[in-house]
């Protein structure tokens, strides 16, 4: 088992290692967590794993009550979010209790949220499932629900006690799954871990190991450290995501956020290649480490309509938008660039 401690407005552990949710309720004991405990699931992830956690809680002597919803990021949603509150104010928790996420991304955005506000305040674990939330969204505090206006757009900073990523779990992930995770993956040795890169080169692709979860939490860990609030080098992260986001929105969320976000990454970096930033060697390392792990690496939509979802992207301020561009394998810059150029790196990356 490997352990990255997070010094953030809250500090916590991050563990990684094999049969931890078998391990929730020692963990949450050990915390000093109160006596109830919100374990919020989806309808894909609690039928897998959920009787492993919940087992767990209830011999540490914990009272549960179980929240399942319809997997899918259209659950993501004010209403849901609303019935969470409700069924927790039912069942009697205090702000002393503590929500469980169980599950992806989705889960750990929701019930993360609900714990950041339900009695301004509740425990609150992640407990990651899909190798997405393992290696990205379930450290560094960010929790959303959608408005129908928009997603994430509302949401707050909320650290966890303690993040378990049981690497059972990602045994039994289908193949979509690991691709989504695998592009965090990728992303994350591009902007920091250059040895890491060379070490997913050599590696089979699927290959998921301890070491690999543990060094992207790491890499996530530093940039949370220095900038928790997302106001300069955490943006970093966004690496690939700028157009990646744009490609979810234009093709209407068909595409998922792992392969949008291998397009976003490819596309940066030609077009990156293309104006000067960066050696021709770093698209290609990167376009074949894509294609490797079964990602696509071209961008087939307009330009025109990636830069206009690009510009109303969240993370754009006023008429310029925050660019991370590869300068090499595992080092990025954040480029300001005018929200009138976007179409010209666009072209450049390949779009139509
Ligand atoms: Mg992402």
């Amino acid at each position: 088992m490997k352990t990255i401690t997070v010094h953030a407005s809250r500090i916590y552990d991050v563990r990684v290692g094999q049969g931890l949710l078998s391990g929730t309720g020692e963990t949450l004991r050990a915390l000093g967590a109160g006596s109830r405990v919100a374990l919020v699931s989806d309808d894909n992830v609690f039928p897998l794993y959920g009787e492993r956690a919940e087992k767990s809680l209830t011999q540490a002597g914990f009272t549960v009550l179980r929240f399942v919803f319809p997997a899918g990021e259209k659950s993501k949603n004010l209403a849901v979010y609303g019935a969470l509150l409700n069924a927790m104010c039912e069942a009697g928790l205090s702000r002393f209790d503590t929500v469980a996420a169980l599950g992806g991304g989705v889960v750990g955005d929701l019930a993360g949220f609900a714990a950041a506000t339900y009695q301004r305040g509740a425990g609150f674990i992640q407990l990651p499932t899909s190798l997405l939330a393992a290696v990205d969204s379930s450290v560094g505090g960010k929790t959303a629900v959608d408005l129908t206006a928009g997603k994430n757009q509302v949401g707050a900073f909320y650290q966890p006690m303690a993040v378990l990523c049981d690497t059972d779990v990602f045994a039994t992930l289908p193949e979509e799954e690991v691709q989504n995770g695998a592009a965090e993956v990728v992303k994350t040795a591009m902007i920091a871990d250059a040895a890491l890169f060379e070490t997913l080169e050599r590696e089979p692709a699927r290959v998921i190991s301890e070491e690999t979860v543990a060094r992207c939490v790491a890499v996530k860990r530093d940039h949370v450290e220095k900038d928790e609030r997302d106001l300069g080098v955490r943006m970093m992260l966004n690496f690939g995501h700028t157009f990646g986001h744009a490609v979810e929105a234009v093709s209407g969320y068909t595409v998922p956020h792992g392969r949008a976000v291998a397009m976003g990454m490819a596309a940066v970096a030609r077009a990156a290649h293309a104006m000067g930033y960066c050696d021709e060697s770093v698209a290609r390392r990167l376009t074949a480490m894509l294609e490797k792990a079964g990602l696509p690496t071209a961008l087939p939509y307009s330009a025109e309509d990636l830069a206009r979802a690009a510009g109303t992207d969240k993370k754009s301020a006023g008429d310029q938008v925050r660019l991370i561009v590869p300068r090499a394998i595992g080092r990025c810059d954040i480029l300001s660039v005018e929200k009138s150029a976007l179409s010209d790196w666009l072209k450049a990356g390949g779009a139509r």
